[in-house]
């Protein structure tokens, strides 16, 4: 009989291999969680924007949030805007190290072990067991387990034997900037903004904001000449220069199990394409992943054919959501700065903003079929 040193391997301690190693570890099972980095929530490039309906659906980390949204301001190329005011947080803006922190310490606190410094360069998988060689600061070792779980994010990329390649994704670039007293999460819109998608300015820790945007090409050219222009740089007090970019998938790989393996969170592109948001779909999609494991472990069934079932629930979930936030993006990237004037000041008037209250934060299927349908006949195209 094999002896496997942990019953599963789970790559990548971000938010969704963390919580993933929780739930597994609660369970019973015997977990090793594998990080390249040496400490957890290192370097991460993230607004932190969760919504409340997430928080409070996994019971997420309460220190690890700086501030409720309550105000939402979408600005329109010509500086019109749109205003969404809640009562009720609708979601938390989050320091994202810090939440990181806590997801792995609650799986540490459940029995999971995690490697810390430990960088996998290869996974494999046969029908006898899941496979990584890690390599750390003096070693090079191969652990072996029943069932591996990659939760890599974006890293995915070719690290599974070139098993997978993203192709439609976009960079989200991002700076912090000292700025102006200002308690609104603020969205700017337009071609010479953020060509074909859109930027923020999210208030932070105080007296700072993060401000950033997502972008399919020149991602520190378009942010640089945001900061420069009249929108943001006399609210801007000073600034240290320092970007950070990185890759977000907009659409899902094609497949994400094999045999006695599972590909969840970013690594799996379940993302948001409207927001390229990805921690509320990727726990979401962790849930099932832990919850198809320990049915795998019940009936000793580890194969390809019975972890279909992890795809054809999160599928169920969210496939529909995510199409229609990628058609929303192809129109909308298609559009120019007056087509988007035009509807903006379209939803102002027509009635957009109770269907935005009744979708919820996270899903905007509603929504996007609603303008689609609604307000993009009304002479939208017509320039
Ligand atoms: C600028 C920007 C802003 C964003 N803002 C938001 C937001 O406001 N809200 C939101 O929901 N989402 C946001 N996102 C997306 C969000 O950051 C990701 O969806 C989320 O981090 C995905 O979590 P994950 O656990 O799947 O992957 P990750 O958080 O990427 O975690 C993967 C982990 O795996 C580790 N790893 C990678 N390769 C290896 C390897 N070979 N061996 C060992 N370890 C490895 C990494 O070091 C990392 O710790 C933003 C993204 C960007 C770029």
């Amino acid at each position: 009989m094999e002896y496997y040193k942990h019953d599963v391997i789970v790559i990548g301690a971000g938010p969704v291999g963390s919580y993933t190693a929780f739930l597994l570890a609660r369970k019973g099972i015997n977990v090793g969680l594998f990080e390249k980095n040496e400490t957890i929530g290192e370097n991460v490039n993230c607004s932190g924007i969760i919504s409340k309906e997430c928080y409070d659906r996994f019971s997420l980390p309460e220190r690890s949030v700086i501030r409720p949204v309550k105000k939402i301001k979408a600005y329109s190329p010509s500086g019109n805007y749109i205003q969404y005011n809640s009562e009720y947080p609708l979601a938390y803006i989050v320091d994202r190290s810090s939440f990181d922190k806590e997801i792995n310490k609650r799986a540490n606190n459940s029995g999971v072990t995690t490697y810390l410094g430990s960088k996998v360069k290869y996974i494999g998988n046969t029908q006898k067991s899941f496979c990584i060689r890690v390599v750390s600061k003096n070693s090079e070792e191969e652990f072996n387990s029943r069932v591996g779980i990659i939760a890599t994010g974006f890293e995915f990329n070719n690290l599974f034997l070139n098993r997978t390649k993203f192709k439609d994704f976009l960079f989200g670039v991002q700076t912090e900037v000292d700025f102006e007293n200002n308690d609104n999460v603020e969205v700017f819109l337009g071609k010479n903004i953020a060509p074909g998608s859109f930027s923020w300015v999210i208030p932070s820790v105080k007296g700072y904001a993060k401000i950033g945007m997502l972008v399919k090409s020149r991602p520190v050219d378009c942010l640089k000449n945001f900061l420069n222009s009249h929108l943001i740089s006399p609210r801007v007090k000073s600034w240290d220069g320092v970007m950070k970019c990185s890759p977000v998938p907009i659409k899902p790989i094609q497949k994400t199990y094999y045999e006695r393996t599972l590909i969840v969170g970013e690594a799996a592109g379940q993302v948001k394409a409207t927001t390229g948001g990805g921690i509320y779909f990727g726990l979401i999609c962790a849930e099932i992943a832990a919850q198809t494991v320990i049915n795998s472990f019940k009936n000793n069934n580890f194969t390809e054919e019975y972890l279909k079932v992890y795809e054809n629930k999160w599928k169920k979930i969210l496939s529909t959501e995510l199409k229609a936030g990628l058609i929303l993006r192809n129109i909308f990237s298609k559009l120019s700065d007056r087509q988007i004037d035009k509807l903006l000041d379209l939803a102002k008037r027509d009635g957009i903003m109770p269907i935005i209250k009744n979708s919820g934060f996270d899903w905007h299927k509603e929504i996007i079929y609603y303008m689609i349908n609604h307000l993009m006949p009304k002479n939208i195209f017509k320039s």
